[in-house]
């Protein structure tokens, strides 16, 4: 499947370039049938029908957005209601409020608060099968690495809770974020809901 504009054309996804595990989401989306484009510098957001903010580190990735001049254009595509999806650090980056900041600036996006390294050291990385009613009934392999948790979704919806009822994804509205990574799994059904997002449904 593929997804087209009106006109012709692919839709035309970016995703972050700036450090982090980007070229997975790019792999992911154009397994979908996606123009999807790496966006390092202000210009290549023009034209883009949706924005992911992948995993990485999250202080790293605020340097470079606001060196890059990225954060005022992605907070005015906002706006405009373009779609974004942050994943892992992404997720920290989008959010308004950080429990533990420690220097990370977010964008102000969504109206949820986040901690950094919820998970202790001996929980660093884990995978957990996710109840994900948005995504159907088959469980959702969530890959977790230095994973933050969200702390309170404080408008939107809660899309998935670990079995300790931990937050770990959640929408309000045109923005997404799952604190796991889509990405480095083979299930596509994650990136098939933001695209079902872009396309309004
Ligand atoms: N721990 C990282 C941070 O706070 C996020 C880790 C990730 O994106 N995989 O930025």
């Amino acid at each position: 499947m593929s997804y087209w504009l009106a006109g012709g054309g692919k839709v035309r996804v970016g995703v972050l370039a700036a450090q982090g595990a980007f070229a997975e989401h790019i792999a992911a989306l154009k397994r979908l049938g996606v123009d999807a484009i790496p966006v390092r510098v202000p210009e290549e957001l023009d034209g883009i029908k949706g924005l992911i903010i992948p995993g990485g580190e999250s202080t790293t990735i605020s340097k470079l957005m606001l060196a890059y001049k990225l954060s005022d254009k992605i907070i005015k595509l906002a706006g405009k209601g373009i779609p974004i999806w942050g994943t892992c650090a992404g997720m920290i980056l989008i959010s308004n409020e950080i429990s533990d900041a420690n220097g990370v600036k977010p964008l102000g996006l969504m109206d949820i608060t986040v901690r950094r390294n919820a998970f202790g050291r001996q929980k660093e990385s884990f995978e957990a099968e996710l109840k994900i009613p948005v995504l159907g009934k088959k469980p959702f392999p969530g890959v977790f690495i230095r994973a933050p948790l969200i702390e309170k979704v404080k408008s939107g919806e809660v899309l998935a809770k670990l079995g300790d009822r931990t937050i770990v994804a959640a929408r309000q509205g045109q923005f997404l974020v799952t604190a796991f990574h889509p990405e480095l799994t083979d299930d596509m059904r994650f990136h098939q809901y933001f695209l079902d997002i872009i396309k309004g449904k």
